[in-house]
């Protein structure tokens, strides 16, 4: 067989002997023809690995002769192989890892595109995943700017049969969405995954709103935006496999959702849902809880700022983004976040009260010194703190008294 292909200086060169899957392209690319100074010489190539469809999973030995001539005479020259494993189209190798590449990747369609849903899409897409995505407003625009499919209608995207559908809604929406999409238009075998920033709320509804043959993976991960802006390494991501079938496809699909996160280095913490709100309550909440209290005092740079300064500046900087909705939502769905609004009253409470003790203590002493009469004032001292685990001392009146 006889491949023409391109002139090289002046060369063209014809390849005998050759595999009919050879592509042009791929034969210039691994020949470096030398110069028109080098001498040249008849040469035949064996145990070359070399462009047939079977070559790469092992030497394959081709005797394959090349002939070189020029235009008018016959020249010879000795080709030199520049890149033994280069991926070629028709590598079978190359092949295989396509399909390997192509069964990694899943079919994702975001419910709720606000926000949150946008900035986990372009990872997504960053990743090779189709993405669909479907919310109340309307996102066209920005979808065909990071590569998703925005369906303004919720029928449409489920008749596109997404294999997992990720709920990205607010937490205070999230029931009537979840009721209101049309999941009879799925296929039967849908992976559902939310990643709501409270997890038994949205863990219960799934179980007691979508068929049975559904399965449920419900997810938290810890950073937004603003947090995970340069890179999601070392962040935080929780999940608690809640219904996924035995099959092998479904556990495979559920480990490929997960292996998303797990690719871009988040630290994966396998929890329940209701430990995670314990623990979530007792920080998430109150760090966005400062933060917003912070945030009402406007606080302002100045020339001498600490680090402590900064750091609280950049508090109020990282949750003054999130909307009030999703604020409230970790206030409302999360039975732990009263006891910690309460909390955090009873703290700031005591920590009054231990100041104004200490300054009527101090008054008391320049009023009275220690002589008599103090007894009266006493009286008149506010009432005393208790030890309520809170780890503070006891004032001077609480001593006193
Ligand atoms: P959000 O205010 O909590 O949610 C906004 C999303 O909810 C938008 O997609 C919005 O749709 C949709 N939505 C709101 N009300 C709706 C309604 N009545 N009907 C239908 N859809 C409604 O802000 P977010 O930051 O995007 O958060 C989305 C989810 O991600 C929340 O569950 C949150 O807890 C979770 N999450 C957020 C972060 C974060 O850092 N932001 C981190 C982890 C998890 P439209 O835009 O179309 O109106």
């Amino acid at each position: 067989m006889d491949h023409r292909l391109k002139s090289f200086w002046g060369l063209s060169v014809h390849f005998y002997s050759c595999n009919e899957h050879c592509g042009s392209s791929r034969i210039a690319k691994m020949l470096t023809l030398p110069s028109m100074e080098t001498p040249i010489k008849p040469v035949s190539l064996h145990k070359t690995q070399f462009c047939s469809p079977f070559s790469s999973m092992s030497a394959f030995s081709l005797p394959a002769t090349f002939r070189v001539k020029q235009r008018a005479s016959k020249l010879f020259v000795m080709p030199r192989i520049r890149a033994l494993d280069a991926a070629q189209p028709f590598d079978y190798e190359a092949r295989i890892m396509e399909a390997h590449e192509k069964s990694s990747k899943l079919k994702i369609g975001i419910v709720g595109f606000g926000n949150y849903g946008q900035f986990l899409a372009k990872a997504l897409i960053r990743q090779g995943h189709t993405v669909l995505a479907h919310s109340r407003s309307d996102y066209s625009d920005i979808a065909v700017k990071i590569g998703v499919s925005f369906f303004r209608d919720p029928h449409d995207l489920c008749e596109e049969h997404p294999e997992v559908i990720l709920l990205c809604t607010s937490i205070i929406s999230t029931e009537s969405v979840l009721r209101s999409l049309p999941t009879q238009r799925l296929k039967r075998n849908t992976l559902f995954v939310d990643v709501l920033s409270v997890k038994e709320f949205p863990r219960n509804l799934f179980l007691q709103i979508l068929p049975q043959e559904f399965d449920v993976l419900c997810t938290h991960p810890m950073f937004g935006p603003e947090s995970g802006k340069d890179g999601w390494k070392g962040l935080p991501f929780v999940y608690e496999k809640v219904r996924i079938g035995s099959d092998e496809y479904k556990e495979d699909r559920c480990q490929k959702f997960l292996d998303i996160f797990a690719k871009e280095g988040c630290r994966m913490v396998e929890m329940s849902c209701s430990e995670h709100d314990r623990h979530a309550a007792e920080s998430q909440f109150i760090t966005h809880t400062v933060g917003r209290m912070l945030g009402k005092l406007e606080l302002q740079s100045t020339p001498i700022n600490t680090k402590g300064y900064e750091t609280l500046l950049n508090l109020v900087e990282n949750t003054s983004g999130d909307s009030f909705d999703l604020y409230y939502g970790l206030f409302m769905y999360n039975v732990n976040s009263t006891g910690q609004i309460e909390r955090l009253d009873a703290a700031f409470d005591s920590l009054k009260r231990q100041l104004y003790g200490h300054l009527h203590d101090i008054l008391r002493k320049q009023l009275f010194g220690n002589g008599k009469g103090s007894e009266n004032l006493q009286r008149l001292a506010p009432p005393a703190v208790s030890r309520n685990g809170y780890g503070q001392e006891a004032t001077a009146c609480e001593v006193k008294q």
